[in-house]
Protein backbone atom coordinates (compact mmCIF):
# COMPACT_ATOMS: atom_id res chain seq x y z
CA UNK A 1 0.00 0.00 0.00
CA UNK A 2 0.98 3.32 -0.93
CA UNK A 3 0.22 7.12 0.45
CA UNK A 4 -2.24 8.60 -1.46
CA UNK A 5 -0.65 12.15 -1.58
CA UNK A 6 3.25 10.44 -1.48
CA UNK A 7 3.16 8.05 -4.25
CA UNK A 8 6.78 6.85 -3.24
CA UNK A 9 5.64 6.24 0.38
CA UNK A 10 5.11 2.83 1.29
CA UNK A 11 2.72 2.71 4.38
CA UNK A 12 0.53 0.21 6.29
CA UNK A 13 -1.48 3.16 7.66
CA UNK A 14 -5.16 4.57 6.44
CA UNK A 15 -7.43 7.20 6.94
CA UNK A 16 -10.41 5.69 9.65
CA UNK A 17 -12.90 7.77 7.73
CA UNK A 18 -12.17 7.18 4.20
CA UNK A 19 -10.01 3.91 4.18
CA UNK A 20 -7.46 6.94 1.85
CA UNK A 21 -3.78 5.41 2.41
CA UNK A 22 -1.67 7.84 4.56
CA UNK A 23 1.92 7.80 5.32
CA UNK A 24 3.25 9.17 8.74
CA UNK A 25 4.02 12.25 7.04
CA UNK A 26 0.76 13.53 5.92
CA UNK A 27 -1.67 11.28 8.46
CA UNK A 28 -2.99 13.60 11.25
CA UNK A 29 -3.56 11.88 14.39
CA UNK A 30 -6.84 13.02 15.77
CA UNK A 31 -8.87 11.35 19.12
CA UNK A 32 -11.09 8.72 16.88
CA UNK A 33 -7.51 7.61 15.23
CA UNK A 34 -5.38 8.33 12.19
CA UNK A 35 -6.59 10.69 9.49
CA UNK A 36 -5.76 11.93 5.90
CA UNK A 37 -5.10 15.64 5.98
CA UNK A 38 -8.69 16.30 3.81
CA UNK A 39 -10.79 14.25 6.95
CA UNK A 40 -8.66 16.08 9.81
CA UNK A 41 -9.82 19.47 7.67
CA UNK A 42 -13.39 18.34 7.58
CA UNK A 43 -12.74 17.83 11.15
CA UNK A 44 -11.97 20.89 11.77
CA UNK A 45 -15.27 22.61 9.78
CA UNK A 46 -16.48 23.72 13.67
CA UNK A 47 -13.63 25.71 14.28
CA UNK A 48 -14.02 27.85 11.19
CA UNK A 49 -17.91 28.04 11.70
CA UNK A 50 -17.20 30.03 15.09
CA UNK A 51 -14.57 32.34 13.63
CA UNK A 52 -16.52 32.99 10.84
CA UNK A 53 -19.39 33.38 13.69
CA UNK A 54 -16.95 35.80 16.14
CA UNK A 55 -15.96 37.69 12.48
CA UNK A 56 -19.85 38.82 11.93
CA UNK A 57 -19.85 39.68 15.99
CA UNK A 58 -16.54 41.59 15.45
CA UNK A 59 -18.72 43.34 12.08
CA UNK A 60 -21.55 44.08 14.18
CA UNK A 61 -20.08 45.09 16.68
CA UNK A 62 -17.85 47.54 14.54
CA UNK A 63 -20.76 48.74 12.84
CA UNK A 64 -22.44 49.67 16.45
CA UNK A 65 -19.84 51.30 17.69
CA UNK A 66 -19.15 53.60 13.98
CA UNK A 67 -22.98 54.61 13.91
CA UNK A 68 -22.50 55.74 17.95
CA UNK A 69 -18.94 57.09 16.99
CA UNK A 70 -21.01 59.06 13.83
CA UNK A 71 -23.64 60.35 16.44
CA UNK A 72 -21.02 61.54 18.61
CA UNK A 73 -19.10 62.88 16.31
CA UNK A 74 -22.54 64.83 14.94
CA UNK A 75 -22.59 66.48 18.54
CA UNK A 76 -19.19 67.07 18.62
CA UNK A 77 -19.18 68.77 14.97
CA UNK A 78 -22.12 71.06 16.03
CA UNK A 79 -20.41 72.17 19.73
CA UNK A 80 -16.93 72.28 18.31
CA UNK A 81 -16.42 74.49 15.49
CA UNK A 82 -12.75 74.59 15.54
CA UNK A 83 -12.17 71.59 12.38
CA UNK A 84 -8.64 70.89 13.57
CA UNK A 85 -9.99 70.20 17.11
CA UNK A 86 -12.60 68.17 15.69
CA UNK A 87 -10.27 66.31 13.48
CA UNK A 88 -8.21 65.65 16.37
CA UNK A 89 -11.38 63.65 18.09
CA UNK A 90 -12.30 62.00 15.18
CA UNK A 91 -9.06 60.46 15.34
CA UNK A 92 -9.43 59.64 18.94
CA UNK A 93 -13.19 58.22 18.02
CA UNK A 94 -11.12 56.31 14.78
CA UNK A 95 -8.60 54.57 17.50
CA UNK A 96 -10.88 53.74 20.33
CA UNK A 97 -12.77 51.63 17.29
CA UNK A 98 -10.06 49.99 16.43
CA UNK A 99 -9.36 48.94 19.91
CA UNK A 100 -13.03 48.20 20.25
CA UNK A 101 -12.96 45.59 17.39
CA UNK A 102 -9.74 44.17 17.94
CA UNK A 103 -10.80 43.69 21.68
CA UNK A 104 -13.62 41.91 20.74
CA UNK A 105 -11.41 39.35 17.87
CA UNK A 106 -8.29 38.90 18.73
CA UNK A 107 -7.67 37.57 21.66
CA UNK A 108 -9.88 34.18 20.98
CA UNK A 109 -8.23 34.84 17.28
CA UNK A 110 -5.00 34.32 18.85
CA UNK A 111 -5.42 31.39 20.93
CA UNK A 112 -7.39 29.93 17.94
CA UNK A 113 -4.17 30.34 15.30
CA UNK A 114 -1.64 28.93 18.23
CA UNK A 115 -3.78 26.12 19.09
CA UNK A 116 -4.13 25.14 15.53
CA UNK A 117 -1.21 22.66 14.43
CA UNK A 118 -2.83 23.44 10.77
CA UNK A 119 -0.98 27.50 10.57
ZN1 LIG B 1 -9.75 10.47 4.95
ZN1 LIG C 1 1.86 10.93 2.63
Amino acid sequence: MRCATHPEVETNLSCGRCERPVCPKCMVQTLVGPRCPDCANLKRLPTYEVSLRQYLIAVGVGMGVAVAAGFVWYLIWRAVPFLLLSLLIAAGIGYAIVEAISLATNRQARSRITGNRWH
